[in-house]
């Protein structure tokens, strides 16, 4: 019996052809690499180096995303993820695979943004800048959700901002897993000041709601300038930073929904805590950021009952982005 099943999209990959799911089973055709310069590095990864380079038949630049030695099948899963979400609205494209016939690395050719480190970009926006792009990747979200697809590493990290042309795209999507209702998942998935309440738990049916937390804790650290919001010092030490803000009564509550099997090292760990209320962070410099349309959305994204969390088309329709929807 399965105990917990997405609110939305549950049954996508179902209706889906199998060769639509089953990544295990595609065939990679590589192209050579011929046609591709590096111009330089712009980012490493943990499973990558990536690098800025030109497409010199298509006289445009592109990224190249060399990935290291890593499993076969987790190769397959970001490449059939992508070509999979190829097209769709605020994802990073997939432009061609390529291969060094020697070495045999092989190599992922996409869409270049001119991205800006988030920590200096993001206390430059204005409350319509956060409004706007928390938009954009809400629109990203719900297509690879609709596709029956969960991201799995929300972060700063991986979401490309051009803000000169306004241009958002969800990236790396190493982590991104297709969803099929009662499965079991691995918990080790996305960076830790952004894993979710059940990741931490160590609850494996979780779903597509994982990516709204992590959007929480994004657009926490966004509105009340603050670089990591719940800043765990290892990932039972993050679950014990949620409680401090969310509170410990809750907390239980959702461990009993579940019938969830708390590991006993939690229990000298999490200390009995009162929920904090959102208008505590606010400060003078943050106080341009915040509304009550803010702080109701952010409570629809910061609970720990992943099934109570708000969808991406739902929270679209909240107050809060009545601005950018004009
Ligand atoms: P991680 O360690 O997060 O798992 P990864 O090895 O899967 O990383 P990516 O996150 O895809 O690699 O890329 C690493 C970094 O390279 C990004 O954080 C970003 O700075 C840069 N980058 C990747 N793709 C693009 C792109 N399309 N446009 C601009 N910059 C990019
Ligand atoms: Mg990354």
């Amino acid at each position: 019996m399965s105990k917990s099943v997405a609110r939305l999209y549950a049954n996508i990959n179902q209706e889906m052809d199998q060769s639509y799911w089953d990544y295990d089973n595609v065939e990679l055709i590589y192209k050579g690499q011929d046609n591709y310069e590096i111009i330089r590095k712009v980012g490493r990864g943990k499973y990558s180096e990536v690098f800025e380079g030109i497409d010199i038949v298509n006289r445009r630049k592109c990224i190249i995303k060399v990935l290291k030695p890593i499993k076969k099948k987790k190769i397959k899963r970001e490449i059939k993820i992508l070509q999979n979400l190829r097209g769709g609205i605020n994802v990073i494209q997939l432009y061609e695979l390529v291969r060094d016939p020697i070495s045999k690395t092989p190599a992922l050719i996409m869409e270049c943004v001119n991205n800006q480190d988030y920590k200096t970009l993001y206390p430059k926006f204005t409350d319509y800048d956060i409004r706007y792009y928390i938009f954009e990747l809400l629109k990203a979200l719900d297509f690879c959700h609709s596709r029956g697809i969960m991201h799995r590493d929300v972060k700063p990290n991986n979401v490309c901002i051009d803000h000169e042309k306004r241009k958002l795209r969800l990236i790396d999507w190493g982590l991104a897993e297709f969803y099929h209702p009662g499965t079991a998942y691995n918990v080790r998935v996305a960076s830790r000041y952004y894993k979710a309440p059940e990741l931490l738990v160590d609850f494996q049916e979780y779903d597509y709601s994982l990516d709204m937390w992590s959007l929480g804790c994004m657009f926490a650290s966004m509105i009340f300038l603050i670089e990591v919001f719940f800043h765990g010092s290892d990932n039972q030490d993050q679950l014990v930073e949620i409680t401090k803000v969310l509170g410990t009564d809750a907390f239980y509550k959702y461990v009993d929904k579940y019938d969830i099997d708390l590991d006993p090292a939690f229990d000298v760990l999490i200390v009995k805590a009162t929920r904090k209320p959102w208008e505590s962070f606010v400060t003078q410099e943050n106080l341009k950021y915040v509304s009550t349309d803010a702080l109701d959305f952010l409570d629809k994204l910061l609970r720990y009952d992943h099934q109570e969390r708000i969808l991406p088309i739902e929270a679209m329709k909240l107050p809060y982005f009545d601005p950018v929807r004009k």
